[in-house]
């Protein structure tokens, strides 16, 4: 009750300064992800003395920091990911956003990070959005990546909460993730690098999380695999950085749709949420493209083992498997390995994805691009 009275971050107080300069905008089929940014960059900084300064929108380029920077030494560092879609309109729209904010606040809260209302936020996304709206490719498939970052920059050795810190975004155009082509992704089951566990910091969306992943993924590269399923004892999680789904032929003929539960060992995805919606929906409220609306689907958070993935298969009922997420969408998954065994074989399909991956495909990318309508899932900058 008695703590200082500081400036709340306050969009309304937002500065623009536009480049002179604008970059040229690579051919959307040469897109590499993240690999070139776009011109402009929101940025606002917080000091314990003053609070949040005025934000401002600028040309993108580098930060100064101490070294000594809380960031550098403890990190204390968290991001988001979300996507502008332009719509049939011409109009670009964010995805959720609210479940990026909400998720961002959490791990915003678990690093002990200063505060701010996350609504202004939204708004500053928005504003940098319409004035980097030129970078939305209108190709089906594209949009624009961006990427809310806060990091901790108390100028101190000191082991302690960052009481200073600096909140920016940056974006970059995007196309298909994997460029897999026509392809299904392979995963490497791996129980030995252990991304999250109960009690730890799995569920928050901290860059500390990214980091131990790298080796595991070099090693699974190495060993012929495009990405890493993370295990623990023999709990399947999630995929690289993307949730994961298994759907499997019950005795009655319908389909049971397996992804993990938010125990705290897998990042809460926003598609993850969404998939579930739309999976539980099909057959009532709205179907999915190509799927008889007479075949139940069922979908379930709960946990399962790579032993049980392996019966499934043997038993003929593993019938597909998919990663979700913000960057990839919907991914396709042909084969699984594990030490010791032979490699789980998923039936193949025509393109990389089956009938039900390819439904939920189809179905949120409509969605994102305003071509269809769901609750209120997407929102008009
Ligand atoms: N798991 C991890 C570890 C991730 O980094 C991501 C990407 N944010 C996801 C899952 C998918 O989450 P979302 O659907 O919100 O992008």
């Amino acid at each position: 009750a008695n703590a200082p009275q500081v400036a709340p971050l306050d969009a309304s107080k937002l500065k623009i300064t536009l480049s002179e300069t604008l970059k040229a905008i690579p051919a959307p089929e040469s897109l590499v992800f993240g690999g070139t940014m776009s011109d402009h960059m929101m940025i606002v900084t917080y000091h314990p003395e003053t609070g949040w300064s005025d934000p401002e929108i600028k040309p993108y380029g580098p930060l100064t920091l101490d070294p000594t920077s809380s960031c550098f030494q403890y990190s204390t560092n968290l991001f988001e990911g979300m996507k502008a879609y332009v719509g049939s309109d011409g109009e670009p729209r964010l995805f959720r956003p609210n479940m990026n904010m909400a998720r961002l606040e959490r791990t915003r809260d678990r690093i002990a990070l200063p505060t701010f209302d996350t609504n202004e936020l939204i708004k500053l996304i928005k504003k940098l959005v319409v004035i980097e709206s030129r970078w939305i490719p209108n190709v089906p498939g594209h949009s624009l990546y961006v990427r809310p970052t806060m990091i901790g920059t108390r100028p101190s050795l000191g082991v302690a909460a960052s009481d200073h810190a600096t909140l920016y975004v940056i974006c970059c155009p995007t196309g298909p993730y994997f460029r897999t082509g026509a392809r299904p992704l392979s995963l490497m089951a791996v129980g030995e690098h252990i991304r999250a566990w109960p009690g730890g910091t799995g569920g928050y969306k901290l860059a500390g999380n990214y980091a131990p992943t790298f080796l595991p993924q070099k090693l699974a590269a190495k060993a012929g695999y495009d990405q890493v399923l993370w295990l623990l004892e023999d709990r399947v999680t999630e995929a690289g950085a993307m949730n994961f789904f298994a759907v499997v032929k019950r005795e009655d003929g319908d389909l049971d749709i397996l992804t993990s539960p938010l125990d705290g060992t897998i990042l809460p995805g926003v598609t993850r949420d969404s998939m579930l919606t739309l999976i539980a929906a099909h057959g009532s409220k709205n179907s999915l493209r190509n799927i008889p609306t007479s075949l139940k689907l069922y979908p379930h958070e709960r946990t399962f083992t790579i032993g049980e993935l392996v019966q499934w298969s043997e038993e003929g009922r593993l019938l597909e498997a998919f990663t979700v997420g913000t960057a990839v969408v919907v991914a396709g998954v042909g084969r699984i390995g594990s030490e010791g065994r032979d490699d789980i074989v998923l039936p193949k399909h025509e393109g990389s994805m089956g009938p039900i991956a390819r439904a939920l495909h189809e179905k949120i990318t409509a969605i994102q691009e305003g071509r269809e309508q769901w609750e209120d899932w997407s929102v008009p900058c």
